[in-house]
């Protein structure tokens, strides 16, 4: 059985031409083995450069450039979270109609923090990703946290020094409210520390405004959720021929989901730009392959029965779907879990991250995303607080009943009234816009998802 050129599976007993093709019909082949692989071995042929495209946006002390101008307040702990929820309403209520250029506030809550075994070799992933998260170029590089005070993650291990490039005239170490401080006396002081402190950062925040900056800001994640078998004919193209824009445009756009791209590793180590980078993905894949072993599953525990009803398979052909919203362009760089891009790293990034919708759009977040496009088929009114959420249907049918969820609709591919080409260039349109500052249906009807971080180390 071949979907998109490459063999999906084998048919387990005669299927009568017109059927449906579901998973009991198929033995699904093996994964390739990460050996021998073609590393670099593929050269696509240069485009020319796309020029002239910009957008409004909030450029920060580090030169990146944030698509919103939000206060974050980072914890260190999951203790801190209903006071932080408290405090949150509060800033919301009564502070935020006082800084109008500020676009909200938003708490980076977590499970992390204690009960954890903080020195295990992988709670590196974490903790890097709290630490970037924070440093999220929608957040200005104002730092304000909340800790508890005895927490096994305290705030400098969190933050090392040096870490942060501070605003100008901001306090040269981040703002730090813990909670156990003796000069705490009762909750309503606490209350008052935080907004006493969100407060500076806010007067800091508000004065800033957006400014034309170059497309080659951008940094955009890509992913799909609720995927069903239109995804590798409709959203998931259009995304790739936009992804492909957006590099020629100098931009920088991250896939991920290790366990849809796990199938079509041979695709991405070729397309990889140098052996060194080809090198990279196969160290990935193998440390996710080694972590899924461990937990006695394989790539194929991915699937959702959402997933089979919309007419997918198995994994392999979920994948072959998945893979193509990476566009063709080389890829240029590779980031492990909760690793955050340098500035000099450009162009198509493959950022290794589980699967799930959360625990990707968070890890996104700490390798630096401004701006997310998501592509759904099934739907899912996925969003994120740090972050614009752009979602694209892969269904016209969705796209009509979720009217007021779905920011562009890829189900017209399908229908024949427009082109991949046509859409592609209509997102990349979008994104340019929603990174001015259109607001996306999750912003308006303010839909987000809680941050999810992968911690592959033991809990104690
Ligand atoms: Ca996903």
């Amino acid at each position: 059985m071949r979907r998109y050129d490459v063999t999906i599976g084998r048919a387990s007993q005669a299927i009568r031409a017109g059927s449906w093709v579901h998973e009991k019909l198929l033995e699904m082949p093996a994964a390739r083995t990460l050996e021998a692989l073609p590393m670099a071995t593929v050269t696509p042929a240069p485009q020319p450069p796309l020029e002239g495209y910009t957008f409004e946006g909030y450029r920060n002390p580090d030169g990146s450039v944030g698509t919103r101008n939000l206060l974050a307040i980072t914890t260190t702990v999951q203790c801190v979270a209903g006071v932080v929820a408290h405090a949150l309403q509060r800033i919301r209520d009564e502070l935020l109609p006082q800084y109008p250029n500020v676009d909200g506030v938003v708490a980076l809550e977590h499970s992390y923090g204690c009960g954890v075994a903080i020195d295990a070799p992988d709670a590196v992933i974490p903790i890097r990703t709290l630490r970037h998260i924070s440093l999220n170029p929608n957040f200005g590089g104002e730092v304000m946290v909340v800790s508890l005070g005895c927490e096994k993650l305290q705030p400098e291990r969190m933050l090392p020094p040096g870490t942060i490039t501070l605003m100008p005239g901001a306090p040269q170490t981040p703002d730090l409210v813990r909670l156990q401080d003796d000069k705490h006396v009762g909750f309503q002081s606490m209350i008052s520390s935080i907004l006493e402190a969100a407060e500076q950062h806010l007067e800091r925040l508000n004065r800033r405004r957006r400014e034309t900056v170059p497309a080659s800001e951008l940094v955009v994640g890509v992913q799909c959720g609720g995927s069903d078998a239109f995804s590798g004919v409709t959203a998931n193209p259009a995304v790739g021929f936009a992804a492909d824009l957006l590099v020629r445009a100098g931009a920088t756009i991250m896939f991920s989901e290790n366990t849809e791209v796990r199938d079509a590793v041979e695709q991405l180590t070729s397309r990889a730009a140098t052996p060194e980078v080809a090198e990279a993905i196969v160290r990935e894949l193998g440390w996710y392959d080694r972590y899924l072993e461990r937990g006695r599953v394989d790539r194929s525990a991915n699937t959702t029965p959402g997933n089979k009803a919309g007419g997918l398979s198995n994994i392999v052909e979920k994948a072959m779907g998945s893979i193509v919203k990476s566009g063709r362009m080389p890829i240029a760089h590779v980031l492990a879990p909760g690793e955050k891009l340098r500035r000099d790293q450009r162009g198509l990034v493959f950022a290794a991250t589980p699967a799930s919708d959360f625990i990707c759009g968070t890890l996104q977040l700490a390798a630096g995303m401004n701006l997310h496009v998501f592509t759904t088929g099934r739907g899912t009114p996925y969003g994120l607080a740090a972050c614009p959420v752009v979602k694209v249907a892969t269904r016209s049918d969705l796209a009509r009943r979720w009217h007021d969820l779905m920011d562009l609709n890829a189900g017209q591919v399908a229908d024949g009234a427009k082109s991949i080409e046509e859409l592609g260039w209509e997102l990349f349109h979008l994104l340019l816009d929603v990174a001015s500052g259109r607001r996306t249906w999750a912003e308006q009807h303010r839909l987000h998802n809680s941050l999810v971080l992968f911690n592959p180390a033991p809990v104690t």
